[in-house]
């Protein structure tokens, strides 16, 4: 059987889309002349992935804002914020560059999203010629746009966190009923929830069970059938080819990230020291039986924080000693991230996010070529030594 593969979600916006997005925000330009940028990057992404074989294709998120503010704000900048939010939330993260992501705040309930993922899968279909998926945003991440401390009058943070979980599996459900093939939960905040960095306080407040918990609330919605095609995708952060929480020993999540019942997991990987560590460990924490659906491991196996392309070689070798420690029916290959999660995204190291979307496709390339030569190696010896 083939190690399955299947990329995170996100690709570099174009330098032209970026500044269609500064544009719009500066009032140059109206809404449906930034759509039609977004829509001419989308359409340009899925036709690259097509063109390197990528058997599951998204669009890059080219019309997201970023992947945890699609479904509340048009743009990085707040420009079309979502009723009941305001501007100035918690920091999501502060990254190892300095620079940081800030959340809104949400003010009063009830509690809704205004864009649903499932529009830009609708769109997507109508364009690729391959199956589409979609990563939508996790039940957790959102618990952060309400206060830490404190309750909002007549609006409790129980009735935020119900309607949080509905908005959520309204969002999965209607990426599946506009033919969206997967669905992925980015869960970013997974590792950054022991960074214990006291300039973002809920980062020292012990809350990965609390994620995982409300997280398993999304999960049980879904009938096992339904669950072997979501996923969970966790990694240190990649923004501006920096990360948020690498240094948070990783065992603090990974022991308890495979609690969450869903059928697979996309796994930063290639950019950790100890990557064999790693395997060793997803081995020993995922299970075959998550109330009903085997946990697959996609392994990343490219970093997209780096210009520096991995070869399928070096792609190959590390699947192979994944396949050491992890049941090979049980494992995939993916990148660590997406290529730029967040719209505005200059890709220092890059040198530019055009240039960076180039080298976005030689990564995945690899990626692929890297599976196939895994998976041969492993039909003819399936137990590497
Ligand atoms: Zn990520």
């Amino acid at each position: 059987m083939p190690i399955p593969t299947e990329l995170v979600g996100s690709l570099p916006r174009p330098t032209k889309l970026q500044q269609a997005y500064a544009d719009y925000d500066e009032g140059k330009i109206d809404w449906p002349e930034l759509k039609t940028e977004q829509d001419a990057a989308a359409e340009d992404s899925i036709r690259r992935l097509e063109a390197v074989d990528e058997p599951i294709v998204t669009d890059g998120e080219q019309r997201e804002s970023s992947f945890a503010t699609y479904n509340l704000t048009q743009t990085l900048a707040g420009t079309g914020l979502a009723p009941n939010l305001a501007p100035d939330g918690q920091f999501f993260a502060i990254f190892d560059d300095g620079h940081h992501r800030q959340l809104p705040r949400i003010t009063a309930g009830p509690f809704r999203y205004q864009t649903y993922a499932s529009e830009f899968v609708a769109e997507n279909v109508k364009v690729a010629s391959r199956p589409v998926k979609q990563a939508v945003i996790s039940p957790s991440m959102m618990m952060l746009l309400y206060p830490l401390d404190t309750e909002i009058p007549g609006y409790s943070r129980e009735q935020f966190l119900n309607d949080v979980i509905d908005e959520a599996e309204k969002d999965i459900r209607q990426c599946f009923a506009a033919g969206a093939v997967r669905v992925s939960v980015d869960f970013t905040e997974g590792r950054l929830a022991n960074k214990n960095d006291s300039r973002n306080p809920w980062t020292g407040r012990n809350m990965l069970q609390d994620f995982i918990d409300l997280n398993n609330r999304l999960f049980e919605r879904f009938s096992a059938a339904e669950r072997r095609n979501i996923g969970v995708h966790t990694c240190p952060g990649g923004d501006c080819d920096s990360v948020h929480s690498k240094e948070v020993p990783y065992e603090l999540l990974l022991e308890h990230m495979f609690e969450m019942n869903a059928g697979y997991f996309l796994i930063q990987c290639a950019s950790e020291a100890d990557r064999e560590r790693v395997y060793e460990l997803c081995g020993k924490y995922s299970r075959d039986d998550a109330n009903g659906v085997p946990q697959v491991c996609f392994m990343g196996v490219i970093n997209p924080l780096t210009p520096q392309v991995e070869t399928a070689e070096q792609v190959k070798e590390e699947l192979l000693t994944a396949a050491r420690h992890i049941p090979v029916g049980r494992l995939g290959a993916t990148d660590d991230c997406g290529f730029s999660p967040f719209s505005r995204d200059l890709k220092p190291q890059h040198g530019s996010p055009d240039f960076a979307r180039d080298v976005a496709m030689e990564k995945i390339a690899a990626r692929l070529e890297g599976a196939r030569l895994a998976s041969a190696e492993l039909a003819t010896d399936p137990v590497p030594l």
